[in-house]
């Protein structure tokens, strides 16, 4: 029996949502694969994988599988009681990463809160009351939670909330002097994202991660990677931390983790686990069946070698072609980021301009991301195939070059 539905238009969004977004004119209806259907039919190519989650594409058949097997068994038990896909994920996770432990949330905002959570325990355990003191990036964002937003380094995000959690400092990123200059012993953590993704697409240097370990380690502080969006795949290693040969104490993920179903994930080590006991910290529905059932199917696929291979070399592609249009339109100066979360930057010429070539990509049927004013933003599904990257990349050239003859 199914439950019949009104008609909707996307004219509805602006009298029945709190007006936070400003989505789309069209609203998609239909997924498969890279390609994207709206109410009218209209088809597109789609280059955002829902900002860095559809890392398999949509309605891929294994998770399509992992869902309906798991929805016609057990949907929610709550954490009075565990469940089995919950602690198959939390087994592949811990086996293929420095983790002993997992933490099961809904969001990367709320894995990031638990990993705050817990770093404030740790020092506290360890350090007492003052060792509260938390470290991160300017231009850094890790969620919309008050401790979320109070830790990022954008005060766009945290302006007009009432007073904000105390405690935390912000150093610019890739300038280890400067992290050298804040680090005391009163520092619990240093919270950083391998490549800042909303302010950019700005990879971490090398040197610059292992230094960060270096003080933390010198310091008792705990070394967080939000790897939220860079998580799973995403740069061609399961995590980015492992490119990088950096291994944090805490890692968040959480977007490309449930390929679209809310999902998020705190992972630690079993030192640091032991600071949260039982009652601590919770959440009623982190560790849902069906989200894990999901989960375990995308880690399953997304870590092997055919996948994390597979990122380079459509990376390649999309750099050169990229990197090509650019010169070509004068519009992007550079390429940058790792493996499929891509960044191209906008030229002086046409700086700030970034949602106008968004809006100009969505009249040629593609769907592109930007990431601040300056960065128009890639992070498709890590399984994109050759004809759907070219059929976009095509699309972005025409978008381009009505930009440009305007
Ligand atoms: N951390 C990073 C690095 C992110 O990019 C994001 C979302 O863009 C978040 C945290 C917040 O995740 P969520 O929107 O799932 O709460």
């Amino acid at each position: 029996m199914s439950v019949p539905h009104a008609p909707v238009q996307r004219a509805d969004f602006d009298q029945l949502m709190v007006p936070v977004f400003a989505p789309a004119a069209f609203i998609p209806v239909r997924g498969e694969g890279s390609r994207v259907w709206d109410q009218s039919g209209r088809e597109l190519v789609d280059f955002t994988g829902g900002i860095a989650v559809n890392v398999l594409g949509h309605a891929h058949p294994a998770l399509v599988e992992a869902l309906s097997e798991q929805a016609g068994k057990l949907w929610h038990v709550s954490n009075v009681f565990t469940n089995e896909p919950a602690l198959r994920l939390a087994k592949l996770l811990t086996d293929a990463t420095f983790a002993d432990r997992v933490f099961f949330a809904n969001s990367g905002a709320e894995a990031n809160e638990a990993a705050f959570k817990l770093a404030r325990r740790y020092g506290h355990d360890t350090g007492g009351a003052q060792k509260c003191e938390i470290i991160s990036a300017v231009n850094s964002f890790h969620g919309r939670t008050l401790f979320t937003v109070s830790v990022a380094g954008q005060p766009k995000y945290s302006a007009g909330f009432g007073p904000q959690i105390e405690g935390i400092s912000h150093v610019p990123y890739n300038d280890l002097e400067a992290l050298k200059a804040q680090i005391s012993g009163n520092t619990c953590a240093v919270v950083l994202e391998p490549i800042q993704g909303e302010s950019g697409i700005l990879p971490a240097d090398r040197a610059y991660l292992e230094g960060v370990r270096q003080l933390c380690d010198e310091h008792n502080a705990l070394l967080i990677f939000d790897e939220v969006q860079t998580g799973v795949g995403r740069t061609g290693a399961l995590y980015a931390y492992m490119h990088y040969g950096v291994t944090p104490d805490i890692l968040t993920s959480a977007k490309s983790l449930g390929g679209g179903f809310p999902i998020g994930a705190m992972l630690t080590t079993d030192a640091v686990a032991r600071h949260f006991g039982v009652g601590v910290h919770g959440t009623t529905y982190g560790g849902n069946p069906l989200a894990c059932a999901v989960g375990e199917a995308v880690i399953s696929i997304v870590n092997t070698p055919e996948v994390l291979e597979g990122v380079a070399v459509r990376s390649a592609r999309f750099t050169r072609e990229l990197t090509r249009m650019g010169e070509q339109y004068g519009v992007f100066s550079h390429v940058r980021g790792m493996g499929l979360l891509l960044g191209a930057v906008l030229t002086d010429a046409w700086k700030g301009r970034a949602g106008e070539v968004m809006a100009a990509a969505q009249q040629q049927d593609l769907m592109i991301l930007q990431a601040g004013p300056d960065v128009v933003r890639f992070a498709p599904s890590l399984v994109i195939s050759d004809a759907d990257i070219d059929e976009g990349l095509a699309r972005l050239e025409r978008a381009l070059a009505s930009l440009t003859a305007a």
